[in-house]
């Protein structure tokens, strides 16, 4: 018999050619997979933005791609894009919110009537610093300049909240990214909803304390900040800094070598704040070992509660682990000693930033996508942050929930993988950065766990989705694992890029699209594989 099937079958096609009678397009990489729809995609823009591009698309492109994606979500139901923004900013879901600020901008800007007015009220959500509104306002000009919409939202950002918070907003953010506060009030030019709005309006726009801001407890903070500029001894700086809960942006920086000062900071620190400031307050002396202000913090970032309400993503928590560890500033000028209880409190705080997950039960494969391109640009333009070392990552988080796990890595081989959650996570990095790389084979977790007989309820694949080389396509090795071992198994894509590409099967409800890095992803993989 002349062996045709060895060139057209629909069961095992080569990832160079599409499966015929399907609807798969041409990856980036040569091979074929399918394209996630523009809600799929809407969603790994908002939570992996486009900084840096990937090993296959350029920034341009990519940043092009997904706003074309995004116009096609306004055009078909603009509405629904705001909501979905405002649920993945407000839910702090995605590592930063620049992506969302851009989608709110530009549906602002384009959308229909019903769509701008949604965009306008969904402003002070998504805009919830005077950084944000500052990003809001220059992407908003790439699309339009300032029409009463635009002005009459700015001025209710200004308006709507107390003085006293609004305070707050104005000292820390006063100018970001050739953007001023004074800017905005010049464009938007409210009409003070108070006296003390009327005095913190002045104070931006003439750059003084205006007439009765002493007299104003609005404006305490600002007195205070006035008052700072004029010490240098830092004894006097942190009891101002104390009484006034003044925040770190309004301390003068010749101050901000004292310990002491820093300690006063600390005491009413948010989150945030504290995460991306460990590093110098251990290089002032602050956090020492044993200190009362280390104990402190190993309490907050163990507190879940306070991790939740401060919307603390895992990435910024990653991020600061592995720059805290290394001892080492990014441009190397300033040096520290880590705490070992710092670092494995940032490990623990870690997983604690997912929502929480109630394990399936079921027999999981998590595949890491550890082939080459994998390795190439940063996840939310974090140094060092890799979608392989972020796939390790995520893998970790179902992994310490899942009991009945296996941890894999795969290129154009298979590689059983090591790495556990009870290991801290610069060590797990360090690990994957030794897998060996090659060519990118989706196929290969299915085509092992075939060949070695493991059963597997639910494979979940971490990856870029650019697979090329492989002699038959995931979702066909998916389908013969299912009826060499007769079980009904899914397939979870977890996308760690925010391109348009899939191997998961649209048609096949036992496979799923997920984002990498969505905090909400953990219980949706765990919900997806029990149902
Ligand atoms: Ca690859």
């Amino acid at each position: 018999m002349f062996k045709l099937t060895q060139y057209f079958s629909t069961k095992a096609t080569p990832q160079s050619q599409p499966i015929s009678g399907s609807t798969q397009i041409p990856n980036s990489a040569g091979g074929y997979t399918w394209s996630v729809d523009d809600w799929v995609r809407l969603d790994r823009f908002l939570i992996l933005g486009s900084e840096g591009g990937t090993y296959y698309i350029s920034e341009q492109k990519l940043s092009i791609d997904n706003a074309e994606a995004l116009v096609r979500c306004l055009a078909a139901d603009g509405p629904r894009v705001i909501a979905r923004i405002v649920e993945i900013s407000e839910a702090g879901r995605a590592p930063k919110n620049d992506p969302s600020i851009f989608a709110l901008a530009l549906a602002a800007k384009l959308g229909d009537d019903a769509t701008r007015k949604a965009a306008y009220a969904a402003l002070p959500k998504v805009c919830r610093i005077g950084t944000h509104l500052m990003h809001f306002a220059e992407y908003a000009q790439a699309f339009g300049g300032w029409g009463r919409g635009m002005r009459k939202a700015v001025a209710g950002w200004f308006n709507a909240r107390p003085a006293n918070e609004l305070a707050l907003q104005l000292v820390k953010y006063q100018a970001r990214d050739g953007w001023s506060t004074r800017d905005l009030l010049r464009l938007a030019h409210p009409r003070a909803a108070s006296p003390s709005h009327d005095r913190l309006f002045a104070w931006v726009t003439k750059g003084a304390l205006p007439e009765g801001a002493a007299a104003d407890p609005a404006l305490s903070l600002l007195v205070a900040k006035d008052a700072l500029a004029r010490l240098s001894q830092p004894r006097e700086a942190a009891n101002v800094i104390r009484t006034h809960r003044v925040p770190r942006e309004a301390v003068p920086t010749e101050l901000l070598n004292h310990a002491e000062v820093w300690d006063a900071l600390l005491a009413d620190m948010p989150m945030t704040a504290m995460i991306r400031n460990l590093a110098t307050m251990t290089r002032v002396g602050l956090l020492t070992p044993g200190a009362n202000a280390t104990k402190n913090v190993v309490a907050r970032l163990g507190d879940n509660t306070r991790l939740a309400k401060a919307r603390v993503h895992p990435v910024a928590v990653l991020a600061a682990l592995l720059t805290y560890k290394s001892g080492r500033g990014a441009r190397g000028s300033s040096t520290w000693s880590p705490i070992a209880q710092i670092v494995d409190a940032l490990d623990g705080a870690f997983y604690a930033t997912f929502k929480s997950v109630e394990p399936s039960g079921k027999r999981m494969l998590l595949a890491l996508d550890v082939s080459g391109s994998m390795s190439w640009g940063t996840v939310a333009g974090v140094p060092g942050l890799t979608p392989r070392v972020g796939s390790a990552a995520m893998s970790l988080v179902t992994a310490a929930t899942e009991r009945e796990h296996t941890i894999v890595g795969f290129s154009t081989n298979l590689v059983p993988l090591t790495i556990s959650p009870r290991q801290r996570l610069d060590d797990v990095v360090a690990a994957i950065d030794r897998v060996p790389m090659g060519g990118t084979d989706c196929a290969q977790p299915m085509i092992w766990a075939q060949q070695h007989k493991v059963d597997v309820d639910t494979f979940v694949v971490y990856t870029d989705n650019e697979t090329w080389a492989g002699s038959v396509h995931p979702a066909q090795a998916l389908r013969a694992y299912r009826q060499a071992r007769g079980i009904p198994a899914k397939l979870v894509v977890v996308g760690m890029t925010s391109n348009g590409f899939t191997i998961a099967d649209p048609n096949d409800a036992g496979m799923l699209d997920v984002v990498g890095f969505d905090t909400a992803t953990p219980p949706v993989i765990s919900d997806f594989a029990r149902a």
